[in-house]
């Protein structure tokens, strides 16, 4: 299935919709745009789409790519703003990374570059999180300042056999005025120069996050609809876990041209915007 508008675009969502049991739908630049404010605006019909999806019976998931705070702080600030969102629908790379590093790293000390309020999430989960010499596993989430001593110290862990995992690689974001650089990014480029290793997403789009999805939702990959904006992180979450996916051209990816992009990136579908998602649900 591969269509991008018209007619044989309704044909792909006829065909979608049929053993579908969860939708999954990023957040920043799909269902919302961020003022300048810093708060969510719903993007013209968001709000329907996802009260007619819920009142349908079938589960949604919100998977934005935040790292500063916890999901449930991310949900409650939605629906400040308006969105119908509860804490269980709400999912960020701090969940996934938390989940990965319990299922493969329980018990093992993690050094962590992340705020107060990340940290605390992860510990109350039963991460070991360690601020000493000791590290087994190093992560970044978001600081938005860091002490090249820790960075030393994350690198040194490295050296001694650790993985670096991060939740998110992109350089930056769309904020309301022009590029967001993603310092996550600029600490995990920094501990892999000097630490001699590549890191591994554990956001989006990664295994984990495709485990994370799946678990939330307690549907088959194949079967929940992945629609976001974003072709490198949303578009390729999809494709990873072999979900029908959708691009919404009101973000990032809204000027790609879709039969350039890599195999792993190509949308199954591609609209303008989620409004157009109305008709078919
Ligand atoms: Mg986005």
């Amino acid at each position: 299935m591969r269509a991008w508008c018209g007619v044989v675009a309704k044909q792909s969502f006829i065909e979608l919709r049929d053993g579908v049991g969860g939708f999954m739908f990023d957040v920043d630049g799909t269902l919302a745009h961020r003022g300048a404010d810093g708060r969510a605006h719903a993007q013209p019909g968001a709000i329907e789409v996802l009260n007619k999806i819920r009142a349908s019976g079938r589960k949604i998931v919100e998977f934005t790519n935040a790292s500063h705070v916890s999901s449930a702080t991310v949900a409650e600030r939605l629906r400040d703003d308006g969105f119908p969102v509860s804490d269980e629908e709400l999912l960020t790379p701090i969940d996934s990374a938390t989940s990965y590093l319990l299922r493969r790293y329980r018990d093992q000390p993690v050094q962590i570059f992340a705020t107060e309020a990340v940290h605390d999430f992860m510990t109350a989960a039963g991460v070991r999180v360690t601020r000493g010499d000791d590290a087994r596993v190093v992560f970044v989430a978001h600081l938005q300042q860091v002490d090249l001593d820790e960075i030393e110290r994350a690198a040194r862990a490295i050296e001694r056999g650790a993985p670096l995992f991060t939740s998110s690689y992109v350089r930056g974001y769309a904020g309301a005025n022009g590029t967001i650089l993603s310092r996550g990014a600029m600490i995990t480029a920094a501990i892999a120069k000097s630490g001699g290793t590549r890191p591994r997403v554990v956001g989006k789009p990664s295994h984990a996050a495709v485990a994370e999805l799946t678990r939330r939702l307690g549907v088959p990959a194949s079967g929940i609809v992945v629609i976001g904006d974003d072709a490198r992180m949303d578009i390729a979450l999809g494709k990873l876990g072999g979900s029908p996916t959708i691009l919404v051209r009101s973000g990032i990816s809204g000027g790609v041209d879709i039969d350039a992009l890599p195999a792993s990136q190509r949308p199954d579908v591609a609209i303008d915007g989620v409004s157009e998602l109305l008709e078919f649900l």
